[in-house]
């Protein structure tokens, strides 16, 4: 599994991007960095995207990749929930419209194809195994894990805050992606908006420890990418990584792990 990390922040500039990953070139999570990180035979070569939940850093590259795919007379196939749906229906809907609504348009083949999934209910992509787990944000919201027909295991948590602890018996992941949004500092506020600090990550990997006997490589996205909070999630990421004796890691944009 070859996996590119397109967005790693909650935010976006000349250099960061939010959160997106592609897999084996084919399969993505997330449209935060689709656009601005793919050329468009990249984006074209995407036969499934999926969706962790509504939020707009996780849905914002949807409408244009609609326009490409349909200028190339295509369709993209996008996963998710049904919240995600009614989000995108009301975007494209909007009194007066937003823009044209792919989901609907051209009547004959809509440029883009949703399909409803259901919460731990497996499905597959070619020969890749798909699980949504539900996770602990302020809206409804998955997160994936994806096994390769290799047996290759990679869990993605999209935004979630603390209590993992019931979802981690569903997964067996080799590598763990999962958002660690703000410094320590910023607990009151990660806690009330349902993100994880690098103190939650902590508690959240010990109880997987427990649970499941082991700690995989884990590579933290949606970081506040502005100074001085990146250092400060840097170097307490750091810490813990130290505490726990594991492997963690922040991702950036343009970062490549093969597992
Ligand atoms: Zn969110
Ligand atoms: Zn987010």
């Amino acid at each position: 599994m070859n996996i590119r990390f397109l967005g790693t922040h909650n935010s976006e500039s000349k250099d960061v991007r939010p959160a997106c990953i592609l897999i084996d070139n084919f399969l993505a999570i997330d449209a935060g960095g689709l656009i601005s990180s793919l050329t468009f035979s990249e984006q074209l070569a995407i036969e499934a995207l999926l969706i962790t939940h509504h939020h707009y850093d996780h849905i914002k590259d949807i409408p244009m990749m609609g326009m490409n795919f349909y200028v190339q007379k295509a369709g993209i196939n996008i996963y998710s929930i049904p919240s995600v749906y009614e989000a995108l229906a009301y975007l494209f809907e909007y009194p007066g419209k937003l823009y044209t609504n792919f989901l609907n348009h051209p009547p004959e083949h809509p440029a883009i194809n949703f399909t409803a999934i259901e919460p731990l209910k497996p499905f597959s992509i070619k020969q890749y195994q798909i699980l949504a787990v539900p996770v602990k944000h302020s809206v409804p919201s998955v997160g994936y894990q994806i096994t390769t027909p290799r047996g290759k295991n990679l869990f993605y948590s999209g935004d979630t805050g603390k209590g993992l602890e019931d979802i981690w018996r569903y997964i067996s992941p080799d590598l763990i992606v999962i958002e660690v949004t703000a410094a320590d500092g910023f607990l009151k506020s990660a806690t009330e908006t349902n993100h994880l600090t690098p103190g939650l990550l902590k508690d959240e990997l010990t109880s997987f420890r427990k649970i499941k006997g082991y700690l995989p490589k884990i590579i933290t996205v949606h970081m506040f990418p502005q100074s001085p909070e990146k250092e400060l999630i840097e170097d307490e990421l750091k810490q813990v990584a130290v505490e726990l004796n594991a492997d963690i890691i922040p991702g950036y944009e343009g970062m490549q792990i093969t597992l």
